[in-house]
């Protein structure tokens, strides 16, 4: 009788993460190390008529376009989802979200909560969301400040903001206060192994133990 169990039958069907906070409360950072550290994972790019900040990369960042780009992609039904945050648009390209989990590997989504919603209504057994809350209110605004990616104006606009995007906080599946950078980190890692092991994540589990039961 063979020694060996047949492990290749268990392959995984690729989940949707999103993580969401009001901008500053570290979502960025968490992301980029999330993604360092796992390869199972990639990022959505979005599409975005903002402009680019400094150091920002077009195609890493976000692809950059124009409002008359971004409205043929609405029309030509290529976003999944998109919506208006601070009077700019912004949206997810649907092709290399479907070839990525088609491959059986993981999306990482940082988008708001309009976006959650509507990946919620049209993917909900494969959506894992995450809201990220900053540690105080002080906090917040020292963050977005220190950053000084974005004009006084800007920053003020987006602190007014900001108590209306927490008050979405319910409609996530998991909340994480952002005390310390690599709890957070850890937090999310875990969050990501556990969905991951989720039975109706781990496809041909039944193949997999009729194989034991036969004595494989
Ligand atoms: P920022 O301009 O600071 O990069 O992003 C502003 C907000 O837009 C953030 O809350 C970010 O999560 C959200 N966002 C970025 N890309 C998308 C997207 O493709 N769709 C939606 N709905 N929100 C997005």
């Amino acid at each position: 009788m063979s020694t060996e169990l047949p492990f290749n039958l268990i392959r995984r069907r690729g989940l949707m993460m999103v993580l969401s906070s009001p901008s500053g409360a570290g979502k960025t950072t968490i992301s980029r190390r999330l993604l360092e550290a796992d390869s199972e994972i990639n990022l959505s790019i979005s599409v975005t008529t903002r402009a680019p900040r400094k150091g920002e990369v077009d195609g890493r960042d976000y692809s950059f376009i124009d409002a008359t780009e971004f409205n043929l992609l609405i029309n030509r039904d290529q976003l999944l989802e998109h919506a208006k945050v601070f009077g700019n648009y912004y949206g997810t390209p649907r092709l290399p979200v479907e070839k990525t989990l088609s491959e059986g590997r993981d999306v990482l989504f940082d988008i708001d909560w309009q976006g959650t919603q509507q990946l919620k209504e049209k993917a909900r057994a494969d959506l894992v969301s995450i809201f990220i809350l900053p540690p105080s209110w002080f906090e917040l605004e020292r963050r977005l400040f220190s950053r000084a990616q974005d004009d006084p104006a800007e920053i003020n606009r987006r602190m007014a903001k900001a108590s209306d995007e927490m008050s979405h906080w319910a409609e996530y599946d998991y909340v994480i206060v952002n005390r310390d950078l690599d709890q957070s980190v850890a937090a999310v890692q875990s969050i990501l192994l556990a969905e991951r092991l989720k039975r109706d994540r781990q496809v041909g589990l039944a193949e997999f133990i009729s194989g034991l039961k036969a004595g494989h």
